[in-house]
């Protein structure tokens, strides 16, 4: 009998088997079975996990020495991204600790010579004209800054905390993402309580996903009380630290804003007030388009709430964040690492929800107009189950409380 074929949950793991169906996993189950019957030691190193691990681990290992390794081809190689002019910049590469992080570099310069653009549009009180067409030309880089700020807040991605200060933390303000909130708020609570009603508050489990006053909801709640709910949240949950610095960035941004606007109003409106507005609607429309379907019969699992969305430019000029499900099933899996490791796990995750050739926005904006046909036609399931996952409303239970 294979390893794979047994009703124990095994994984294989630098030439053994490990047997961990008593596991107790602290980042959810999902990734075990992820990678069950096959070879996990990539996910294993990823994870960034301690010499301590590996010898608790001890235990797990299976014993019987006739069970044959898995035969997956090993996982080697690994695709890249490249930045919106594909190249790297000296400066700034080598800040990163990954290679294959470095064409991170030459977005980064750009992004950054955008901005100082509009710092002397600021400083010469520039008119609406000019402030627009840099507000537009920033809108460029948006979608990478916030894929970029996503990844590099699940893993670090600089030798030096200020590096990433500079980079991420500074750019994101840039950009209208309030400091020390986008940790808390995703990293933490969005994946610790995986879309559920309730825990998670940008939760999409109770609305109607195909209706665009629900999604009009979603977005003012997000927008009007942020900056009370999520302090809230962390307060709920005894983290006072966690709590201030959400409290104090939202405010720190909201300061900077009413300042800016007080010194040079025309280009606080653009590069301040609106580009909050963007990012803020941005970032959920993003969340709502990746939780859109909702699999009645399990609400709860990863494979039940998200998706893979493959073969999109958006993938490109996002760091691979189509594939969705693959970084709620292992977050801190590195983006270029994606492609392979559906490939690697195929047989562990057949029959999850699947669109080729469509991004998140497009498929919210096909869901929002009831083109389940169109829709149908680049997915793996038909447009009637389709919308069933889309207008399915669910409790904090994942009971069903208002079905199509
Ligand atoms: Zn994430």
């Amino acid at each position: 009998m294979t390893a794979g074929a047994s009703d124990r949950l095994r994984v294989y793991l630098d030439g053994s088997w490990y047997d961990l169906t008593d596991l107790k996993h602290p980042g959810g189950d999902e990734v075990l079975r992820l990678a069950r019957g096959h070879d996990a030691s990539m996910l294993f190193e990823e994870a960034g996990h301690k010499a301590s691990t590996r010898k608790r681990m001890e235990k797990y290992r299976v014993k019987d020495k006739d069970l044959p390794p898995p035969t997956d081809v090993p996982f080697t190689e690994v695709t890249r991204n490249e930045s919106v002019l594909k190249w790297e910049c000296p400066l700034i590469k080598n800040w990163f600790v990954d290679p294959r992080d470095f064409h991170l570099s030459g977005f980064l310069f750009e992004m950054f010579m955008v901005t100082a653009l509009k710092l002397v549009a600021f400083y010469m009180d520039a008119s609406h004209l000019v402030c627009a067409v840099l507000f537009l030309l920033g809108q460029l880089w948006t979608p990478r800054v916030i894929s970029f700020g996503h990844m590099s807040t699940h893993r670090n991605m600089f030798k030096h905390w200020a590096q990433a200060f500079l980079c991420r933390d500074v750019g994101n303000i840039i950009y209208g993402m309030p400091l020390g909130v986008y940790r808390l708020h995703h990293v933490v609570m969005h994946h610790t309580d995986n879309n559920a009603e309730g825990r998670d508050l940008s939760s999409t489990m109770a609305y109607r996903r195909d209706s665009p006053l629900h999604f009009l909801h979603y977005w003012g709640r997000f927008v009007g009380f942020v900056y009370i709910e999520l302090p809230l949240y962390a307060i709920r949950k005894g983290w006072y630290r966690d709590a201030s610095k959400a409290f104090f960035g939202h405010l720190s941004q909201f300061v900077m804003a009413y300042v800016a606007y007080g010194y040079r109003p025309t280009a606080a409106l653009w590069f301040f007030g609106l580009q909050y507005l963007v990012m803020m609607t941005i970032l959920m429309c993003g969340n709502w388009a990746e939780h859109i379907f909702i699999d009645p019969r399990r609400p709860f699992d990863s494979e039940g709430h998200t998706y893979i969305a493959l073969d999109t430019p958006a993938n490109g000029f996002t760091l691979n964040e189509g594939f969705h499900l693959l970084h709620h099933l292992h977050p801190k899996l590195h983006y270029a690492n994606y492609p392979q490791t559906m490939a690697l796990y195929a047989a562990n995750i057949k029959g999850t929800l699947e669109f080729r050739g469509l991004d998140f926005f497009e498929i919210a904006l096909f869901c929002f107009t009831g083109q389940y046909e169109k829709l149908a036609k680049h997915s793996n399931l038909d447009a009637k189950e389709l919308q069933r996952r889309a207008v399915t409303q669910f409790d904090q239970f994942g009971k069903v409380i208002k079905a199509a």
